[in-house]
């Protein structure tokens, strides 16, 4: 299916392995500049070489407003114009209400949600001056059931959800989409780090298997399309049928 999005440039931040190279390498196949950006600079260097096209790198630690700041400035001097944004970034350390000190809902708001705030309010502007963009999130199930033991993630992914969902009304009426999916369980090697029995884990899963991060990199990939240009404000899961509400 061709996307209608080929020559389009986008930023993907925590591209270097997972969910987001998954995204980036998606975008790529359908003709997309790509500039890939997460802490190490090696790392971004080995993730290039799993792109079909040439891409660029920038490392930068989204935890850390000015090198946010530098890195936008560095992919608008790269790409002039930033079609698509695919915000992502690694998830906050697990605790709970009794162990999580105050400090760490600090650590946890910058890097999970003001990150990507700060990206959508360096690149937004222009997309809605031009009358087209896209802003894809990853953000996580936990959003549609807070999860035991990962109350920084549930707190910073739910407010990134509503910051969102705001900014799309504000902007939908200039062709930009605002959007974002709540991964479920995906075989990525965070995922294989985290858990010795994957099989196990998988069980819990509707589907009985764990999802592809390359599938999930399509669904990305769908969001940034021209035929998606009518959903815009949705959060939506990639689970495996995992979350039990209707909503
Ligand atoms: P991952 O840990 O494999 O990859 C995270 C990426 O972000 C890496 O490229 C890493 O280098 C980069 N990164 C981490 N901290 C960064 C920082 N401070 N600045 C810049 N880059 C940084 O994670 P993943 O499995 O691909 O998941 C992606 C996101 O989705 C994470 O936030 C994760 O918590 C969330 N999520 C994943 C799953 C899953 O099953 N994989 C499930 C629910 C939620």
């Amino acid at each position: 299916m061709d996307l209608g999005i080929s020559g389009r440039t986008a930023l993907v931040t925590g591209a270097s392995r997972g969910l987001g190279l998954s995204s980036a390498r998606a975008l790529s196949n359908s003709g997309v500049k790509v500039c890939l950006v997460s802490r190490s600079t090696d790392r971004l260097l080995a993730a290039a070489q799993e792109l079909p096209d040439d891409c660029h790198t920038i490392a930068s630690d989204l935890s850390d407003s000015s090198s946010i700041q530098s890195m936008l400035k560095e992919v608008k001097e790269i790409f002039g114009v930033v079609d698509i944004l695919v915000a992502n970034a690694g998830g906050p350390p697990p605790g709970n209400f009794e162990n999580t000190a105050t400090e760490d809902f600090l650590e946890a708001l910058q890097l999970n949600l003001l990150s990507t705030v700060e990206m959508c309010k360096g690149l937004i502007p222009e997309m809605t001056h031009r009358g087209w963009g896209r802003v894809v999130a990853i953000t996580s199930i936990a959003v549609r059931e807070p999860m035991a033991q990962l109350i920084l993630s549930n707190t910073a992914r739910s407010g990134l959800t509503s910051f969102l969902k705001t900014t799309a009304t504000e902007v939908a009426g200039n062709g930009v989409t605002v959007n974002s999916i709540q991964p479920g369980l995906h075989a990525t090697e965070r995922l294989t780090e985290l858990y010795e029995d994957l099989e196990g884990v998988a069980g819990n899963v509707p589907t009985g298997k764990l999802g592809n991060p390359d599938d999930f990199g399509e669904v990305v990939a769908f969001l940034c399309s021209e035929q998606a240009k009518f959903i815009t404000g949705a959060a939506i899961p990639v689970d495996g049928g995992a979350a039990k509400g209707l909503q």
